[in-house]
């Protein structure tokens, strides 16, 4: 799930283009531009200039060029990539003989790596890197926040929920914002969602635990709860609209 909070992001500006023009990277941002919809002109003029959706935009930003760059970098499948069945599947639930294998402690760590590039990124599920497996992460950022905490690496880890299964809930729900880094330049300000959880789950070491959860981490669960069902937040979302790369009304 992507959220303007907790981690707002301030746009730098930068005046170095040029970098963008070596082959090897051009070739990327071409890939990256074909499966995000963009169309890219370089060489045009000094600088690149970008049309999406048919729609021109001149002068595009370091950060735009360095977001598709990313992107293109990224393993996290999208809506309209490659993969994206892996979207609309059931996952299975990880064995018992599996926890702490290595194949597991290889998904996670892509989990964490694959969520640490996305700026607006809270959680993650394992589909969305293409394994069909019941496991989500929520950053030891979102913990830190959903807990009114400043974070601290020290204290603050990254949560791994394997197998989950939701208990109970509120009859309540709070529509809010929701986005996900599976279906990008979306955004809605009204998901609607149980205001309070209980959810059953395995940690990474295969034990049984149980977290309630209220507000913004209780959406979390949810969100990424629905992701190991094929559900996304698009099926539930009362209005979407576009957005730019930094959550920006377009
Ligand atoms: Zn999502």
């Amino acid at each position: 799930m992507i959220a303007s909070q907790p981690q707002s992001y301030h746009a730098h500006g930068s005046k170095n283009l040029t970098i963008f023009y070596h082959k090897q990277n051009l070739a990327s941002l071409y890939n990256a531009a074909k499966t995000l919809h963009y169309k890219i002109f370089p060489l045009f003029s000094r600088q690149p200039q970008v049309c999406q959706y048919g729609q021109f935009i001149f002068s595009v930003s370091l950060q735009s060029i360095s977001f598709i760059y990313n992107q293109a970098m990224s393993k996290i499948v999208t809506v309209k990539g490659g993969k994206s069945e892996v979207l609309r599947t059931k996952c299975s639930p990880v064995k018992k003989e599996e926890f702490g294998s290595e194949r597991i402690l290889s998904i996670m760590k892509d989990m964490s790596e694959a969520l640490e590039q996305e700026k607006f990124g809270v959680a993650i599920a394992a589909p969305q890197i293409g394994e069909v497996l019941q496991l989500f992460l929520i950053s030891a950022k979102t913990i830190a926040y959903a807990h009114g905490e400043e974070f601290d690496p020290k204290t603050h880890k990254n949560l791994f929920v394997f197998n989950p299964i939701l208990l109970k809930h509120s009859k309540k729900t709070i529509s809010s914002d929701e986005g996900c880094l599976s279906v990008p330049f979306k955004y809605s300000h009204s998901v609607p969602r149980f205001e309070k959880i209980s959810m059953q789950y395995l940690d990474e070491k295969g034990q049984k635990k149980t977290i309630n959860a209220s507000g913004f981490l209780a959406r979390v669960l949810q969100h990424e709860y629905d992701h190991l069902q094929g559900i996304l937040y698009i099926d539930k979302a009362h209005e979407i609209i576009d957005v730019d790369e930094n959550l920006k009304p377009v």
